[in-house]
């Protein structure tokens, strides 16, 4: 798909930093945007913003199979995450997490554990990227845990977790669970029925939402003090205080909507496209290796390593490609993924990977021009740092 933003002619392949804009997403955003109308208002304005509001939250809750009145509307998963895991913390106990997860939660864990260093757990990850349960059940009998949070899928080498059995641990202690699912919903079935997890977070625009809306799912009957971050108007049955994002919520329930439609397509085709992006590196960079190859991973995520050729002078050599060193949120700065090293990959073969990421507006001429691009730009590095060694 070529996409206007960046340059025409761009192949985008880093969804797990955003995704496109997904063209009825982009149209309730605007019919919103046109109106006028505050949410919480009784009079018809209000009304009709309300009702664009009730329409997303039943068409979030139909992509995940929980009830509207579970979902609590924030700016992102980066708050979802910190209001799940400070009000879990607020209960008393000790938090439990992995290794591997986004910094929305390792980072909000470390700092709102920060009064207690000791009550915070991370869990290690084997070379797969998987967590092993052995650690989970030793943090659990350990003391009182308040909140076991693993994430769903991960952002930077797509690998899923298989939650059930962290669940029923977890449940054994009378622990709360929490997944951030950030990268999952809208790219695999996801069914809260099912999935019996207390709180759950999410980003619109990870499935083609607009950036800067999300929501937490709280279930029902979740025992939970109430612990908001931001207080004032008492909206989202006091959860999270502030005039609604209409159009933003307009936008994520409509692309919620699309993604739930085309879901088993969309999952089978990324899986195809990816697979065709890895097999043609791999035949012409026999060498590059393909992190979490073994195990289930999310449709649309290859991370690859070019071992010895540094992943940002890779990217830098292909701008007609758009894809990620590491993950967006990081990008910049210099420490190696903490993911990667998580999974026993050293400083260098973290820094010499590249995560490419597809959805679904990528096409197979997109991942035919990605691989010519990356074995030409993996080519012109190491001859560079060839020439340069022989200086
Ligand atoms: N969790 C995961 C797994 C993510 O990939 C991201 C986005 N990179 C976030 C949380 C944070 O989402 P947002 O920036 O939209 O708040």
């Amino acid at each position: 798909m070529a996409l206007e933003a960046g340059g025409a002619g761009m192949v985008y392949l880093d969804y797990n930093a955003t995704a496109p804009l997904r063209p009825e997403a982009l149209e309730a955003t605007l019919s919103a945007l046109r109106s006028v109308g505050n949410a919480a208002s009784v009079h018809p304005a209000g009304q009709d913003a309300a009702s664009r509001v009730n329409l997303a939250r039943r068409q979030l809750a139909h992509l995940i199979n929980c009830s509207p009145g579970e979902i609590i509307f924030t700016s992102g998963a980066t708050e979802a995450n910190n209001l799940a895991l400070r009000t879990a913390y607020a209960s008393g106990g000790v938090l439990v997490t992995t290794a591997v997860e986004h910094p929305a939660v390792l980072e909000a864990a470390r700092a709102i554990t920060a009064d207690r260093p000791n009550s915070l757990v991370v869990l290690p990850v084997d070379g797969d990227g998987i967590l092993d349960l052995e650690p989970v059940i030793a943090a659990c009998d350990e003391g009182r845990v308040a909140l076991v949070s693993v994430m769903l899928a991960n952002n930077e080498t797509g690998v899923l977790t298989d939650l059930a059995p962290v669940i029923k641990v977890a449940r054994e202690v009378g622990a709360l669970v929490h997944t951030d699912a950030t990268q999952h919903v809208g790219r695999l079935p996801l069914d809260l029925n099912e999935l019996d997890v207390d709180l759950l977070s999410l980003s619109a625009h990870k499935f083609g939402g607009p950036q800067g809306i999300g929501a937490l799912f709280v279930r029902r009957g979740t025992a939970l003090p109430h612990r908001p971050l931001l207080v004032g108007g008492g909206q989202e049955r006091g959860w999270r205080a502030g005039t609604l994002n209409v159009a933003g919520i307009a936008g994520l329930g409509a692309a919620a909507e699309v993604a739930r439609r085309g879901l088993a397509d969309e999952a089978a085709r990324a899986t195809k496209l990816r697979d065709a992006l890895e097999a043609g590196l791999r035949s012409r960079l026999p060498e590059s290796r393909v992190n979490g190859a073994r195990v289930p991973r999310l449709p649309g995520v290859a991370s690859v390593t070019f071992p010895g050729v540094p992943a940002d002078a890779v990217l830098a050599a292909m701008p007609e490609v758009a894809a990620s060193d590491g993950s967006a949120c990081a990008a910049g700065a210099p420490s190696p993924s903490h993911v990667l090293l998580a999974m026993g990959r050293n400083r260098e073969e973290a820094d010499s990977t590249v995560r490419f990421s597809l959805g679904y507006a990528t096409t197979k001429r997109d991942v035919e021009r990605a691989v010519d691009a990356t074995v030409r730009a993996v080519s012109e590095v190491r001859s560079a740092m060839v020439a340069t060694a022989e200086v």
